[in-house]
């Protein structure tokens, strides 16, 4: 695919096709490319929990162990595979998104409730760090939109909140409704807050890629794959939303979420 047609004049009609088949060419090279190196991350990201599963799996059959050691051992093979599962469905709901045969089932709902909901979720992971989630704003708006996608956005920025956040922080939520000038509804707003330690300059734009960390080393602990902003934005891009991502002083990250309300 590196190939490129080289013709003798570029100025007649010839040479004119060749550079509309040059372009063409280089943009099939970087789509493979991508490609390759989705693929090469995928099985990376699938053999970790993998060889977790199996060196956990050796340990309790070297030798004998009390009931609660099995218990512990069974315990953590689970969560690796809840992790991988997690992964695959992810994964599927990407490759979907890519051949465009992702159907939006659109209901209609009041974002904030949504919102709301998607806050219980994780306050079990911010009670276990002793982090406040402080949500405030009004919002009364309904959105026609789907549902799961969009509570899968809203949980996966709220998860990365806490995850990435200091024990005892806050992680403030903000509801916002948008109306034009004569009262007509047009968009509702979330913005996440939270009192980490942000994400520098010239990283916020690749954090929505596909398997992106910032910090190997930061991350590694916490065990993320880089796939819950990518689908995200997937989520509100679909919806013809935006998603955006803006440093929060003195630290931290602010990321915000607007959907039309049709
Ligand atoms: P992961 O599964 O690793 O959390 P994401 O796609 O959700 O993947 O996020 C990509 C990367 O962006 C994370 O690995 C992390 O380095 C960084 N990141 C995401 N959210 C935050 C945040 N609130 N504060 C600091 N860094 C963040």
């Amino acid at each position: 695919l590196n190939e490129r047609i080289v013709v003798e004049n570029p100025d007649d009609e010839f040479g004119h096709m060749a550079r509309v088949l040059n372009g063409l060419l280089a943009r099939l090279g970087e789509s493979f490319e991508k490609l390759q190196h989705f693929t090469s991350d995928v099985s990376h990201e699938l053999r970790t929990p993998l060889a977790s599963i199996r060196s956990v799996g050796e340990v309790g059959l070297q030798e004998e162990h009390s009931a609660e050691r099995y218990r512990d051992i069974i315990g953590s093979m689970l969560e690796e595979v809840a992790r991988l599962t997690g992964m695959i469905d992810t994964l599927l709901t990407i490759a979907q998104a890519d051949s465009g045969e992702v159907d939006l089932h659109r209901t209609t709902f009041v974002f904030a409730e949504l919102v709301q909901e998607s806050v219980t979720v994780v306050s079990v992971l911010a009670e276990d760090k002793k982090q406040n989630i402080l949500v405030t704003g009004e919002s009364e708006l309904e959105i026609s939109a789907d549902r799961g996608f969009l509570r899968m956005a809203v949980i996966n920025l709220l998860d990365n909140a806490v995850k990435y956040s200091p024990p005892e922080s806050t992680i403030r939520v903000t509801l916002r409704d948008h109306k034009d000038t004569e009262g007509t509804a047009e968009s509702v707003a979330v913005a996440i807050e939270d009192e980490g330690p942000g994400i520098p300059e010239d990283k916020r734009e690749r954090v929505f890629d596909r398997f992106y960390r910032v910090d190997e080393g930061r991350t590694r602990d916490v065990g993320g794959a880089g796939l819950g902003l990518a689908i995200a934005k997937w989520a509100v891009e679909a919806h013809g939303g935006t998603i955006t991502l803006k440093p929060r002083a003195p630290r931290g990250a602010i990321f915000s979420v607007e959907i039309p309300v049709r």
